[in-house]
């Protein structure tokens, strides 16, 4: 019997997203020297979920896979790393790519669990087209059905050298003079936070913050030998009746907190 040859235009076909060279020599930079945390998008193109369960198992605490830099993002506009997990179905190819092209150059694209990698268990089905790099330049695969969390972590850190940077990273400590200046430090800090907490409880935030300061500024400036008379004569100078009701209310604090 001889073989049925139907037109090409009747035949499934899909067309495979290609890089400019500016874009792949980019990335390729990219991939060598990411040397801050990496922003994740992760696509179902239509898996069993297994693999999703497992990706969100690795950024928990147990595993935590943002202390090596690793954050899961909303969008992928924000991404610097798209996941495609699941095999590849008709019904998924225009939302993965939108996915794909809503991210901006250069994007590492990632291939995840054994669908991701070749179509996996569901690779002969009518409606797939096969694996990630069936319609993406995949730049990693990470294997597996679903891959574990461990293998996850180990597949980002291995594939974008994070481990190697983290060897080889550097601390700064901060020297005394790039420490901010506390301010008003002669107080005693709850005593500081109590005045703050009265004067913005009464006045605002901003308003209530200058208050607290000035009022601490008798403190600092005191002798020491009659605090409160001090108080009473910097409040009967005050012209503002709002702001003698604060200072009394601040007096009251200070009161409350002081050994007399
Ligand atoms: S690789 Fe395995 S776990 Fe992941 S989507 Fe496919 S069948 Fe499910």
């Amino acid at each position: 019997m001889s073989e049925i040859v139907t037109p090409q235009g009747l035949q499934a076909q899909v067309e495979k997203e290609i890089l400019d060279d500016a874009v792949a020599n980019a990335k390729a930079k990219l991939l060598k020297s990411i040397k801050r945390s990496a922003y994740v998008y992760r696509v179902d193109c239509g898996g069993c979920n297994a693999c999703e369960i497992e990706i969100f198992a690795s950024i928990m605490p147990v595993f935590d896979a943002e202390r090596f830099g690793i954050k899961v993002v909303p969008t992928p506009r924000q991404a610097d790393i798209l996941v495609f997990t699941g095999a590849m179905t008709r019904m998924m190819r225009v939302p993965a790519m939108r996915a794909y092209q809503g991210a901006p150059d250069p994007k590492i694209v990632v291939s995840y669990g054994a669908c991701g990698v070749s179509g996996g268990i569901f690779h002969d089905n009518y409606c797939v087209w096969g694996g990630t790099d069936k319609i993406f330049p995949v730049d990693v695969y990470i294997p597996g059905c679903p891959p574990s969390p461990a293998q996850t972590i180990y597949g980002f850190a291995t594939a974008l050298g994070l481990l190697e940077q983290k060897q080889k990273r550097t601390t700064h400590e901060d020297t005394v003079a790039d420490q901010a200046q506390i301010n008003q430090a002669k107080i005693p800090y709850k005593l500081r936070v109590a005045l703050q907490v009265k004067a913005r409880e009464m006045s605002g935030y901003l308003h209530g913050k200058h208050i607290a300061d000035q009022f601490m500024n008798i403190l600092a400036t005191t002798d020491g030998v009659d605090v409160f008379g001090d108080i009473d004569r910097a409040i009967a100078a005050l012209e503002d009746p709002r702001r003698a009701e604060v200072y009394k209310a601040l007096r009251q604090v200070l009161k409350s907190m002081t050994i007399q």
